[in-house]
């Protein structure tokens, strides 16, 4: 017989919790850390004034640093390359734990591997397939 599920009291919170309901973005003017209440569409920088659009809530937002000029660069996760707005250097988006797939070269099995990988072992045959055979890098026969 099945237990019936007590409906949750609602917490007599009044306001959101400190660190639950906040993002981030960068500011389009001064590139300063703004926070912002999530759900807001615009945010005024109290440094520049200047409005930034904030993405819109559930977009899950990632960062890294240019490479070129070390601005925090904010872009939207899955991106996979992010051209700074200040030196127009493209960084690559590579996060640590993304993979990527490749069919295995010999029995055409999917597998996955991790972004940076140059080979995979395939789990069922053994072959190891290598990444990123992709014409314009290694195998630029130049005559
Ligand atoms: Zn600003
Ligand atoms: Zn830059
Ligand atoms: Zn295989």
């Amino acid at each position: 017989m099945p237990v019936p599920l007590a409906p949750y009291p609602t917490p007599p919170v009044p306001f959101m919790p400190p660190n639950g309901n906040q993002s981030h973005l960068v500011c389009s003017g001064c590139r300063n850390l703004l926070l912002y209440p999530v759900g807001a569409t615009t945010v005024c920088c109290a440094v520049c004034s200047a409005v930034t659009t904030a993405p819109p809530p559930g977009t899950e937002m990632a960062q890294l640093v240019c490479g070129g000029c070390h601005t925090l660069l904010m872009y939207v996760r899955g991106a996979t390359n992010v051209q700074c707005s200040c030196c127009h250097t493209v960084n690559l988006a590579l996060e640590a734990n993304q993979v990527a797939h490749v069919n295995c070269g010999n029995c055409r099995m999917l597998l996955m591997y991790q972004y940076g990988a140059r080979s995979v072992k395939c789990a069922v045959c053994n072959f190891v397939t290598s990444i990123g055979a992709s014409p314009s890098t290694e195998q630029k026969v130049s005559s």
